[in-house]
């Protein structure tokens, strides 16, 4: 189950990172490149009829692979009809507005696909474990997040969000390749070791987000992400099978095109 029913009680120990669907790595990798075949047009339906759009969100631990996961999936796809956006800790402009200002700046026009690399959940999360907020103040998110993406549904929008879940060990070896390759040290963050010690507090935190955000109309996938292949594949099904469910069609050409001659 990697879509838990909406508004269950989540506990991350029923899902395994590990899991690989039975799958072998070989089969995964092809499956992901015909798939991203088949996005690549859908994507262009999307872009050509200009009226509906779709926002992707990711979310992990660090080292969890939201950065991967984007390039593996989106490439390949025309990069006019997408925007990425990373979401940092609030500048003190963003902190003087109410949290979803900075995000829904991002969310996408008609025709467009948004891509959210961390979001409004860090309010969440971050600020919960790291109190920088008051409980009473981010308790009542979960209410603002759900009611703010239903208007993004109502308007329009398709929302998918990703949990890529990998275990603690994962993380280690994940942090110990960054450390042992030169070419990975910018990616390696000092201030991430605090996080990894706070992991037990991050993991109920998030129990909390995917049990009282999880919606029909914005339902969180729990993806296992130890290894990458399968969690590569998981994602792109995901996103393939929404958008094939979006109805998608080029816009009825202009009339008397077949009678257009070309002039020399
Ligand atoms: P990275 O994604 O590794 O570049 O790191 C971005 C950092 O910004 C992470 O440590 C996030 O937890 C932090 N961050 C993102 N959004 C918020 C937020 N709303 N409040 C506090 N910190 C945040
Ligand atoms: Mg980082």
């Amino acid at each position: 189950m990697i879509v838990p029913p909406p508004l269950s009680k989540v506990n991350l120990k029923d899902f395994d990172p590990n899991d690989n669907g039975n799958m072998e790595r070989d089969a995964a990798e092809a499956a992901v490149d015909q798939l991203r075949d088949e996005l690549s047009v859908l994507q262009e339906k999307l872009y050509a009829s200009n009226e509906k759009s779709l926002l992707l969100v990711f979310q992990a631990m660090d080292a969890g692979g939201k950065d991967g996961t984007i390039k593996k999936v989106l490439s390949g796809i025309n990069p006019q009809g997408v925007h990425v956006t990373s979401f940092k800790a609030p500048t003190s402009e963003e902190l003087a507005h109410d949290f979803l200002w900075r995000i829904h700046a991002h969310t996408p026009a008609k025709g467009y696909i948004s891509v959210f690399n961390r979001n409004h959940y860090e309010d969440v999360l971050v600020v919960r474990v790291d109190k920088l907020a008051p409980e009473l103040v981010w308790r009542e998110r979960y209410d603002h997040i759900n009611n703010f993406e239903k208007f993004l549904y109502d308007s329009g929008t398709r929302i998918l969000k990703f949990y890529l879940h990998i275990d603690k060990d994962e993380q280690k070896e994940r942090f110990q390749k960054r450390l042992d390759d030169p070419e990975k040290h910018w990616k390696f963050d000092i201030a991430d070791m605090r996080k990894r010690e706070q992991w037990d507090e991050y993991m109920k935190a998030y129990e909390d987000m995917l049990s009282k955000c999880n919606t029909e109309y914005a339902p969180w996938h729990i993806v296992p992400a130890n290894r990458k292949w399968y969690r590569n594949l998981v994602v792109m099904q995901a996103i393939v099978e929404t958008m094939r469910d979006m109805d998608l069609h080029y816009p009825e050409p202009q009339t008397g095109l077949d009678k257009v001659v070309i002039p020399d």
